[in-house]
């Protein structure tokens, strides 16, 4: 029996864990962060953080496990990197499960910052409409542009500590089509949209549509991840696991 430890928190990694429980000689263990409100319907499932590099190294060895897939979100570095230290410390097989980058085709009107606070810096100089599409996370560092009206688009209410920018909250889960994100953009009259480089086709259709009607995007770049084998599909990671 192998153990396998899924670092979740995306649709992919829901998947791959559904995929992969049906194989062989194979037990799954899925991590969630606990960021929504996602109940643990799973006996896959754990929920919460490790406590840091140490608690997860304790957790691999307590749970035996053989295996580590990371699936997080691209933009979930901090797990990322305590993985590759765990598993390396552990000498533990590592793949990265992540989404290819989206990348820049002609018509797009791109504007790549490093990370949100460059964002929500640039802004005044370009924008007085702007669709916020990076989760609900990071809302804090936009609520002091007092002269931008903002749509934000996530799947859950913010916590209550969230400080959220003067605008409009839409909660919706993707996937989302072109003609429905061209719509939202003319509707609420958007001169920017700010995302996160997720890749991916869940959420591409809102770039498409801003391509299409020549609205810029504040493009966040990704943040630095671990070295290491990684795949850009389910299929993938499935292949991966069972070289083993
Ligand atoms: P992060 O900054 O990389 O991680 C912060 C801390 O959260 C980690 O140190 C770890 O706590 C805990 N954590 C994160 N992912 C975990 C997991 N899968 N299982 C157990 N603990 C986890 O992560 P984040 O950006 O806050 O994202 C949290 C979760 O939301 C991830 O699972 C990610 O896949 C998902 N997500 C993130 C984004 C995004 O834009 N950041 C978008 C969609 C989904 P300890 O140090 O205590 O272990």
């Amino acid at each position: 029996m192998l153990n396998i430890l899924i670092l979740g928190g995306t649709q992919e990694a829901a998947k791959l864990a559904t995929k992969a429980a049906n194989l062989p000689h194979i037990k799954v263990k899925v991590s969630l962060a606990g960021r929504t409100s996602q109940a643990a319907t799973s006996k896959y499932l754990r929920i919460g953080g490790f406590g840091g590099i140490a608690g997860l190294i304790e957790y691999l060895q307590a749970e035996r496990i053989d295996l580590i897939i990371d699936a997080t979100h691209a933009f979930a570095a901090t797990i990322s990197h305590h993985a590759a230290i765990a598993a390396e410390n552990l000498q533990l097989p590592r793949l990265m499960l992540i989404r290819s980058e989206w990348e820049l085709v002609e018509g797009d009107k791109w504007i790549e910052v490093e990370n949100i606070e460059s964002a929500a810096k640039i802004l005044p100089d370009l924008a007085k409409r702007v669709f916020l599409t990076i989760g609900r996370q990071e809302l804090t560092a936009f609520s002091q542009l007092e002269n931008i009206w903002f749509l934000m688009r996530m799947i859950e209410k913010p916590a209550s500590d969230i400080v959220l920018p003067q605008g409009l909250l839409l909660l919706k889960k993707g996937p989302f089509n072109k003609d429905s994100e061209k719509r939202l953009l003319e509707d609420y009259e958007i001169d920017t949209v700010v995302s996160k480089n997720s890749g991916g086709s869940a959420t591409y259709a809102k770039i498409i549509a801003a391509r299409e009607l020549g609205i810029k995007v504040v493009m966040v770049k990704r943040p630095m991840l671990p070295q290491g084998e990684s795949v850009e599909d389910v299929e993938s990671a499935l292949e991966w696991i069972q070289e083993f």
